[in-house]
């Protein structure tokens, strides 16, 4: 079981955005990212190449481009683009 206190201290890798507890699952709270980690004894698996990234639209597991940092859904052509510079995303 992950701790409130670990859970506060990790945010999405991707977005920065804060994760909740889904079952066995930490899910990024900012809907547009919306990367699910899978957790494996306890520990966080905090890497995007290996989480689910299930697209808001469509539900397609979305292609993951690191320079680019975005997400983009095969399917439904849906793109969600991580701005480093400046502020959090909307
Ligand atoms: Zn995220
Ligand atoms: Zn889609």
């Amino acid at each position: 079981m992950i701790s409130k206190d670990f859970l506060e201290i990790l945010a999405c890798p991707l977005c920065k955005s804060d994760l909740r507890i889904d079952g066995e699952v930490l899910v990024c709270t900012h809907a547009p990212c919306g990367c699910r980690y899978a957790v494996q004894d306890d520990i966080p698996n905090m890497l995007v190449e290996d989480a689910a990234r299930p697209c808001p639209k469509c539900g397609e597991n979305r292609k993951w481009e690191p320079d680019a940092d975005s997400l983009t859904c095969p399917k439904c052509g849906e793109k969600f683009v991580w701005q480093r510079a400046g502020t959090r995303a909307r």
